[in-house]
C-alpha cells in the first residue's frame, strides 16, 4: 500500500524525522482555516500540496506557495478537482512554508536482486532521481544496507557524505536518515523517499516530501489500517474483501473463478494464450474460492465475477480434492438458482471445468441441473479455448 504524502508525514514525526508543520484539508474553506491557524502563530506563508499518490505534483501545478490564508483558499480551490496523471486531487495538505537552501534526495529500498536493502543518496534532489542518475550519475549514491546490522550513525553518516552532502547539511540528514530507517524498518516499509530533503536556510534538515510504500504481507503485525483508502479502492475488490473473497480485479473479460492460488494462477495464464487467437481476450480478475467452495461461496464468488461491466463470460475451474467435485458442482447449481432467486440472474455464458475428487459424480449433477448458461469442458485448455471463444463472441455482440 502507497501512503499520501501527509500520512508519510505522520508517520514520520512518530519516528521524530522533522516535518514542517501541516493540516489536511478538503475544501478550499478548510485550507483557509489551516493556513488562518499558521499565520495566527506568526506563520502566514503556506504551501498548498495536491494529496495524490504520484509524483510530479509540482510540475503539474499542484504545489504552490500562498502568503496568507486568502490566497490559500484561491489556490486550494484551484488545486481540489485537478487531475494529476490521472489521479483526482480530493484533499491537499497546507503546510507551513519552508525557506529552501538546498534540496537533496534521500530514500532506502528492498534490493531484491541484491538480497539486501539499498540507500539512495544525492546531493541532487527536488528532481526525479532517475533523471539525475542519468545526467550526473556520480551525484548519485547507492549504499548497500545489511538487514543484519542496519543503520547506525557511522553508517548514515556515510550514506549522506557518499551522497555528496555538504558538510554543514551532513550532521542533520544522517540523524533524519538514521530515524527514517527506523520508519523503514519497524513499519515493515519497501521503500520510503524523501525528496526533497532540505537544508533549511537557518540550517535545519527537514523532509519536505515523502513517499512510503508499505509491504501489505505485514499488515497482520502493524496498525495500518488507518491508512487505507477506501475512496481509490476498486468497488469490487472492496466487496469482494467484505465477503472475505481472495479476489483481484484484472483488465479483461473472462471472469475467472478456480480453488487455490496456483490453479487459478495458471488458469490465467491458460485464458491469456488461448484469448490470443479471439483478438486479445483476457482475463477479467483473479478469484480464489479456497478449499471449501460452497454454495454461498460459489454464490458470491459468481455474483462479484458477474457484476464486472467488462466480463462477457465465466470460467469456473476446480480440481477437487478435499472438497469433492460433486459437491462443488451442487454448489454452482445452488448458486445460479441464488442469484436467479434474488432476481440477478446469471446472464452470461458459464464455462466449468471439473476435474480431480469425484469429478464425474459432479459434472452428472450439472448435465442434469440442465442450466442454459453452464457448458461443460473436459480440461483445463479446452475450457479456457471455449470461454474465450465465448467472451470475444458476445464482445462482437454475436
Ligand atoms: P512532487 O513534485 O510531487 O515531488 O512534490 P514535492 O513535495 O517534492 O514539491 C515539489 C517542489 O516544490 C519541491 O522540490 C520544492 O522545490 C517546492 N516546495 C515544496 N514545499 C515548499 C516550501 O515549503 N517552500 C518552498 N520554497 N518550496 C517548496
Ligand atoms: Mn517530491
Amino acid at each position: 500500500m502507497d501512503l499520501f504524502e501527509h500520512q508519510a508525514k505522520e508517520l514520520f514525526a512518530d519516528y521524530g524525522v522533522p516535518v514542517p508543520a501541516g493540516k489536511v484539508a478538503r475544501t478550499a474553506e478548510e485550507a483557509r482555516e489551516a493556513a488562518a491557524g499558521f499565520a495566527a502563530t506568526g506563520h502566514p506563508r503556506v504551501v498548498v500540496k495536491a494529496q495524490v499518490k504520484t509524483g510530479g505534483r509540482g510540475k503539474a501545478g499542484g504545489v504552490r506557495v500562498a502568503d496568507g490564508p486568502d490566497q490559500a483558499q484561491v489556490i486550494a480551490g484551484q488545486i481540489l478537482g485537478m487531475e494529476i496523471k490521472g489521479h483526482l486531487v480530493r484533499s491537499v495538505l497546507v503546510e507551513e512554508a519552508s525557506e529552501i537552501a538546498q534540496e537533496y534526495y534521500l530514500s532506502f529500498l528492498v534490493d531484491r536482486a541484491g538480497r539486501q536493502f539499498l540507500s539512495i543518496c544525492s546531493v541532487q534532489g527536488g528532481m526525479e532521481i532517475e533523471e539525475v542518475a542519468r545526467t550526473r550519475p556520480d551525484a548519485v549514491a547507492r549504499v548497500p544496507v545489511s538487514p543484519l546490522t542496519g543503520v547506525d550513525r557511522a553508517l548514515a553518516q556515510q550514506i549522506v557524505t557518499a551522497g555528496g552532502l555538504p558538510e554543514q547539511a551532513r550532521d542533520g540528514a544522517a540523524e533524519l536518515a538514521e530515524r527514517l530507517w527506523a520508519v523503514f524498518t519497524d513499519e515493515d516499509a519497501t521503500l520510503v523517499e524523501v525528496n526533497p530533503m532540505i537544508l533549511t536556510t537557518d540550517g535545519r534538515v527537514v523532509a519536505l516530501d515523502g513517499k512510503v510504500t508499505l509491504d501489505d504481507n505485514a499488515a497482520f503485525r502493524q496498525e495500518h489500517g488507518r491508512f487505507a483508502d477506501p475512496e481509490a479502492a476498486d468497488p469490487l475488490e472492496a466487496r469482494a474483501r467484505a465477503r472475505h473473497l481472495n479476489y483481484v480485479k484484472l483488465d479483461g473479460q473472462v471472469g475467472i473463478i478456480g480453488n487455490g492460488a496456483g490453479l487459478v494462477m495458471s488458469t490465467l495464464d491458460v485464458v491469456a494464450y488461448a484469448g490470443e487467437e479471439f483478438g486479445g481476450i483476457r482475463p477479467a480478475n483473479f478469484l480464489d474460492i479456497g478449499g471449501g467452495a460452497s454454495a454461498e461461496v460459489m454464490a458470491s464468488g459468481l455474483e462479484i465475477v458477474l457484476s464486472d461491466p467488462s466480463v462477457r463470460a465465466v470460467l469456473v475451474n476446480v480440481f477437487g480434492g478435499i472438497t469433492s467435485c460433486d459437491a462443488v458442482a451442487s454448489g454452482i447449481v445452488s448458486a445460479i438458482g441464488m442469484l436467479a432467486g434474488r432476481g440477478e440472474p446469471a446472464r452470461h455464458p458459464i464455462v466449468v471445468r471439473l476435474d480431480g475428487n469425484n469429478a464425474a459424480q459432479g459434472r452428472r449433477i450439472l448435465d442434469e441441473a440442465n442450466i442454459a448458461v453452464v457448458e461443460q469442458a473436459a480440461t483445463m485448455d479446452e475450457a479456457a479455448r471455449r470461454a474465450a471463444e465465448l467472451a470475444s463472441l458476445a464482445a462482437r455482440g454475436a
